[in-house]
């Protein structure tokens, strides 16, 4: 599968915020974001008018950077919630917000989205016993995610083990760190999503 192979902080600079793709260093004084206010590139800092078009643009591609998902697949979330009930925009949220390797990384079972998308593709997590290394799956309310038994003596895993209670999730989800294994309590509603996100804009941008 086709992917992004450039630097990731270059992505949030150029969507002029943090989108939280590295980790730890996220939260440090390290991040380029923090230390410089320009997008990337030669132009970087010359200052434009940004169109209609810039505006809706850059808000389908900072929500797409953030959750890693390539333009076709994102496309698809907003076809299919163009086609369900509801609020068009809330709803592609909601289906984003539900993949497997997302929910594996509200659940501490990754520093970033990236490596949750691993430890799920790398057949670490399971999803009510079974195994599911698909990190688009749709979790769906009621469903317990878990790391492998074999799995969790990774160092990683023994760590979030030890930190137990100081790791917080979302309230549509439920941690047992003892077990490693979490609860899909509901489906996240819009205000489960922590990103500051328009996303009017870019339901706005895909009805052009
Ligand atoms: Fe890099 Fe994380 Fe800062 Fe984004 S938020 S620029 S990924 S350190």
């Amino acid at each position: 599968m086709a992917r992004y192979t450039g630097s990731v902080c270059r992505q949030c600079r150029r969507e002029a915020c943090k989108l939280f793709l590295k980790g730890d260093k996220c939260y440090t004084e390290k991040c380029p974001v923090t230390k410089r206010h320009t997008p990337p590139g030669q132009h970087g800092q010359s200052r434009k008018k940004q169109s209609e078009y810039g505006i809706q643009l850059r808000e389908k591609q900072k929500v797409r950077r953030a959750y890693g998902i390539l333009e076709s697949q994102f496309h698809k979330y907003y076809e299919t919630a163009a086609n369900m009930r509801g609020v068009t925009g809330e709803n592609m949220l909601s289906l984003i917000e539900r993949r497997l390797d997302n929910v594996a990384y509200r659940l501490n079972f990754g520093e970033s989205r990236a490596m949750a998308r691993q430890m799920v593709n790398h057949g670490h997590i399971r999803v009510n016993g079974r195994k599911v290394d698909i990190a688009s799956y749709q979790v769906k309310a009621g469903d317990v995610i878990s790391v492998k038994e074999t799995s969790r003596e990774i160092p990683f895993f023994a760590t979030l083990k030890e930190q137990g209670e100081k790791r917080t999730v979302p309230t549509w989800l439920e941690l047992d760190c003892e077990t490693l294994s979490g609860t899909v309590k509901k489906l996240p509603a819009r205000e489960d999503i922590d990103l500051s996100i328009s996303e009017h804009l870019i339901v706005e941008f895909y009805s052009r």
